[in-house]
Formats: structure tokens, sequence, C-alpha cells
């Protein structure tokens, strides 16, 4: 089957009593079982049967079943939010004492989750930039618990080369953990690059039209660690498992993930291209550019399309701050992927609690917006651009 088929019609876990063709959202707490035996079977995970939906709905299930067919994956996880899906692949391989060899160029809240959280419990995290392979090298020892990664970093759009970066982490015995959220598993294989463990956010291109948060972990089995802490100790005790409600819309969303990112991909292209040719708009950084210098990779690692996520540069903060209250169409909001154009500067808001020396640290400049690309008609989006540069 391809990806589409299996997105739409991977099997229902069990044959529902009334043949519903969508998979009900099982809103319940507990499950009732036959006997004692097994009821003790369930509880000791002998047999996979949901007993408490903090660890297993079959809702949410089926939203597993799906990711797992269409990536190949050994073992999905879904969680209510990608930071939780963050948070509990990373406890799923970290200790008191070990370290976390990341990039400074992160989502603003999986930096805070390491440098205060993770920092609090005695995990230490080291930031090297990952497209200098030797300062990788060097960082990842036998102190490591993972290297950590976002495949398009947001909102300074690196690429890194992520075949060369598994290389270093398995030489050394390690997980690569990857952040896939801004490029769709539908587009490209994270397990063929080499990743370990994929980590997305599921907010943003699955549930598409901004319905729910939601988060996956999906594991290629390499580490079995993982499975065995997530589905034995974290799903318990953390007590972090996606909602059914969220795993119904976000089931339905999956169902039509392929088709809306073929449109929002070639909106973002024909933007950025478009955005190039207005002189208010300093620069366009979108991976999708054939002058972007990290093109050719992301082409290599990610086919044909680049995603939906761009930034353009203003003159400065107050133009920025002008532009964003001068939209008519596109909407002032974070999340990506949504149906709907949404921009943001990011400087002030995201990264805003980070001081002006850290956001320097991390490339986050005052200057930027960043868009994601909607599904609107895309001369609509960029006529709202070009009204709200020039006011
Ligand atoms: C949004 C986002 C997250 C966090 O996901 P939530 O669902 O908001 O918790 C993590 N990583 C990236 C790259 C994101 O864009």
């Amino acid at each position: 089957m391809r990806k589409n088929t299996i997105a739409i019609d991977t099997k229902l876990p069990r044959t529902d009593a009334y043949g519903a063709i969508a998979m009900p959202v099982y809103h319940t707490a507990a499950y009732e079982f036959g006997t004692a035996k097994e009821m003790a079977d369930a509880f000791c995970g002998r047999v996979l049967a949901p007993d408490y939906s903090r660890v297993m709905n079959p809702t949410v299930m089926h939203l597993e079943d799906t990711v797992k067919a269409l990536t190949g994956a050994a073992n999905v996880f879904a969680f209510c939010s990608g930071m939780a899906a963050i948070t509990n692949a990373l406890l799923a391989v970290v200790e008191q004492g070990k370290k976390v060899v990341t990039s400074k160029h992160l989502f603003g809240n999986t930096v805070a989750l390491l440098n205060k959280t993770l920092a609090r419990l005695g995990v230490e995290t080291q930031m090297v930039d990952l497209l200098d392979l030797e300062a990788v090298r060097n960082a990842v020892d036998e102190n490591t618990a993972c290297l950590f990664m976002e495949i398009v970093t947001n909102p300074q759009m690196e690429v890194a080369d992520i075949k060369a970066l598994a290389a270093i982490a398995h030489e050394k015995g390690v997980p690569l953990i990857a952040d896939t959220t801004v490029i769709p598993f539908t587009q490209f294989s994270a397990k063929a690059l080499g990743v370990d463990i994929e980590v997305v956010s599921s907010t943003k291109y699955i549930s598409g039209g901004a319905t729910s948060l939601g988060g996956l972990v999906i594991d290629y089995g390499s580490f079995p660690v993982v499975n065995q802490r997530i589905r034995f100790e974290l799903l318990f005790n953390v007590g972090s498992y996606m909602a059914p409600h969220a795993a119904y819309m976000q089931s339905l969303g999956l169902e039509t993930l392929d088709a809306r990112y073929r449109v929002q991909a070639g909106n973002a292209l024909a933007l950025a291209r478009k955005l190039r040719e207005v002189p208010e708009i300093k620069r366009v950084n979108y991976i999708g550019l054939e002058d972007n210098p990290f093109y050719a990779l992301a082409r290599e690692q990610f086919g044909e399309t680049s995603g939906a996520m761009l930034t353009i540069d203003l003159a400065d903060k107050r133009t920025c701050f002008r532009f964003i209250d001068s939209l008519k169409l596109v909407r002032r909001a974070t999340n990506l992927f949504d149906n709907k154009t949404l921009a943001i500067h990011p400087y002030s808001t995201i990264f805003g609690p980070f001081s002006g020396s850290q956001k320097r640290e991390m490339d986050v400049l005052d200057t930027t917006i960043r868009l994601s690309v909607g599904l609107e008609d895309v001369e609509d989006v960029f006529e709202d651009i070009v009204q709200a540069v020039g006011s």
C-alpha cells in the first residue's frame, strides 16, 4: 500500500459493533474485563489490551497504528502535546550525570526543557554547531545520553546532514533523536537517514486545522530501552498520553495530510519566489529556493518539497511590528501548518523570555517574521503581505 491509502485505510484495531467508518471516540477512563486472569494479563503487560486510558485507549491506538504503518516504526506513542513527546523521548534515554548533545538552534521550549527542567535533575546539555561535524564528534562521548536535533531549525532555517550526524552518534553507541515536525513523515523517511527516534508535534501538520494538541514518539527500535521505558514506565508514571478526542481529530487530519501538505508546500514556494521581488523585504529565507545554502541538502534528505515555513526580514523591529499590525488576511498567531496562513515575530514572542544576548547566540533576529503558509489562494496571501509591508 502507498502512503495515502495507508493514511486513509489502516484498519481499526477491532471491528466496530456498528461498522463505523471513522474511528469511534472511546471517551472512557477504564475497561471492563471478563475474568480475573484477563485482567491480570493486561495489567502485567502479558497481553496488550487497554485497561486504563492513561496508558492505552483504542482511539489513540488507531492513530498510533496508522503512523506506525506510514513510517515503518517499531513503536509509536501518542502524547498530549509535542513537548510531552519530546520530554518522554528524552526521559527514556537520560540519566543524572549524563548529557544531551544538541544545537543552539532549537525550539524555545525545548531549549528551556533542557537548560532549566532537565538541568535541575542533573542532566547536562552541550550545545554545538551541528553543521560542524568535527565539533559534534568531539562533543559526543561515553557520557552522552543522546544527540538531539531539529531537521529544519526555526526560525534560522538551518539544515544539518542527518546521515553524518547519525553515523557519529552510532559510532559512540548513542541514539539520534530528531524533531521532524516541520517536514511530514509522509514526505521522507527519517529511519532511512539513520534517525533512531523521531519526535513530532502533531499539533502542526497532522491536526491540520489547528484543532488540537498532540505529539508523537516514533521509535525505530534500534535502542530497545526506549520502548521499555516509555511503555512500561513513563506512560504510567508521567501520565501525558494523548486524549481520545484529540486522537480522533488527528486521525482525521492524518487522512488528508499529504493532500494538504502538497498544496501548502506549493503555496510556500510560490510565495517565497514572489516575495523576493518586494523591495521592502530584505531577505526571504526558504530552503526550497535554489540559491538557499541548504537547498541541495534539503532536497537530498526531504525530497521534492521544502515545507510550508519561511521567514522574511524587514528593516527593523518597528517595521516588523507595523507589518504584523497591518495584516488583514494573514493571522497574527503562533502555530505552524494551520490551514490558514500565520505570521509571528519570533524575537518578541516565542523567544520573548530569552535575553538579548541569548537570542543573539541563537541567531534569533529582531528583523525576522516567520510565516506559516496555509491553503488559501496564494495570490491573496501575497497581496496581503505586500499591502502590509507597504503600510
Ligand atoms: C510546536 C513545536 C514543538 C512543540 O509542540 P507542541 O505541540 O506545541 O507542544 C516542538 N518542536 C517544534 C519544531 C515545534 O514546531
